[in-house]
């Protein structure tokens, strides 16, 4: 059997050189040459001794992912789909504008979460993905850009809010945090990753202590009883404990700022009155808003709220001295705007079912065989927080 490199960050490749007998400098040789140089072969790694890559070629691998499709839309985003076996496929999309090019990575088939508003909640959960599959949607994306190591940055900026929950595959997740940061892999700066989660309390904590990237939290509710609708997870982790993590993440985050995104969705959650009581509820932790227009699908039930809806809600925020941005809708053409990063895979495989469901109210929607049960997510985040329990975390 051979050993997937793209598995290991800087540490764990520099374990696998030490058992296989070699100096510590080989393992930063061949982890700058994979994803600082974009090499895909081991041949091509050539101040490696011949006998050192036959032996890599021998017993290691670089599995590079299978793309599905390549789609660009008019305004220059765009989305791959990866195949990630047994009929799933997970999306990544490059957003570039002027200053910058933004990469919104995947981190799981789809989610455990199932917020109300979200596609990918729609489909349930499949599986958490390797940090092989999690670094390489980065490592495939510079290739297909053309980036050059020696040249200016293509992907300045990467924000895993993609499909899935980043926090629930939280020992992936890490070790590709730690490559994204890696100058001798991409080298990017702590304020330029983000990590969005939907509030995963304990490893928030753990975040804050393992790698204190940029943090943004989907907040999308001023009380708990909207947000038990809207965002299950917050049964688990009611707003007061999700207010007071984000506090103890500013202690040691690399921006001063919790993001908030609030997706906005029509007589739900976007009245005035509420973007009052949100300002309050958020009194206490420096944050931003990044309010994001709804990309409506019909198995929600739930409709967009209008622009001067969103426009006097924004005015609340921006009047309370909160910074608040309104998301520009990108790459509506290719379905790769926010919400809608549901894989075409799945998609097909249950139009059908989906076809059937027809949720068109505001009601508790019908269970689906791959969305798992809510204790069942529960009994996932206690594994995750009894683990961080185990290696001296904060939770
Ligand atoms: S919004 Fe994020 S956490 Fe919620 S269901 Fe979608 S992918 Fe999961």
């Amino acid at each position: 059997m051979t050993t997937n490199l793209l598995d290991f960050d800087a540490k764990a490749m520099a374990e696998h050189f030490a058992q296989m007998g070699e100096k510590p400098f080989r393992a930063r040789q061949v982890l700058r040459w994979i994803h600082h140089m974009g090499a895909q072969h081991f041949d091509d790694m050539t101040d490696l001794a011949k006998s050192l890559r036959a032996q890599l070629e021998r017993s290691c691998a670089l599995p590079l992912p299978t793309i599905l499709s390549d789609h660009t839309a008019n305004d220059g985003t765009r989305k791959w789909l990866t195949d990630v076996g047994q009929g799933n496929a997970v999306e990544t999309v490059y957003i570039p504008e002027t200053s910058r090019g933004t990469l919104c990575i995947s981190s799981q088939a789809g989610c455990a979460v199932n917020c109300r508003f979200c596609s990918t909640g729609h489909q349930g959960f499949n599986r958490n993905l390797t940090t092989g599959e999690i670094i390489s949607q980065l490592w495939w994306a510079n290739h297909a850009l053309g980036a050059d190591p020696k040249g200016n940055r293509v992907i300045t900026n990467v924000v895993m809010m993609g499909m899935g929950e980043p926090l629930l595959n939280y020992n992936a997740l890490v070790p590709a945090l730690n490559l994204m940061l890696d100058d001798n892999a991409y080298g990017l700066s702590r304020r330029r990753v983000t990590v969005s989660t939907s509030g995963v309390v304990p490893m928030m904590d753990r975040l804050r202590d393992d790698c204190p990237v940029a943090l943004a939290v989907s907040l999308h509710a001023p009380t708990d009883d909207l947000r038990d609708e809207l965002v299950p997870l917050n049964k688990k982790y009611p707003l007061r404990e999700l207010m007071a993590a984000c506090q103890r993440y500013l202690v040691k985050a690399p921006r001063d700022f919790v993001t908030f995104e609030y997706v906005m969705l029509r007589g739900v959650n976007d009245s005035v009155a509420q973007a009052h009581e949100l300002v309050a509820l958020v009194r206490d932790v420096p944050c931003k808003f990044n309010l994001i227009p709804f990309n409506p699908f019909p198995e929600s039930g739930l409709k967009a709220s209008s622009r001067d809806q969103v426009r006097a809600f924004g005015e609340v925020l921006i009047n309370a001295g909160i910074v608040t941005t309104i998301r520009k809708t990108r790459g509506e053409d290719i379905d790769a705007a926010c919400g809608q990063l549901a894989g075409q895979v799945l998609d097909r495989t249950r139009r059908n079912e989906r076809a059937a469901e027809q949720v068109l109210q505001f009601t508790p929607r019908p269970a689906s065989s791959n969305v798992i049960s809510f204790e069942q997510m529960q009994a996932q985040i206690e594994q995750l927080a009894q683990s961080a329990q185990g290696k001296g975390g904060a939770s």
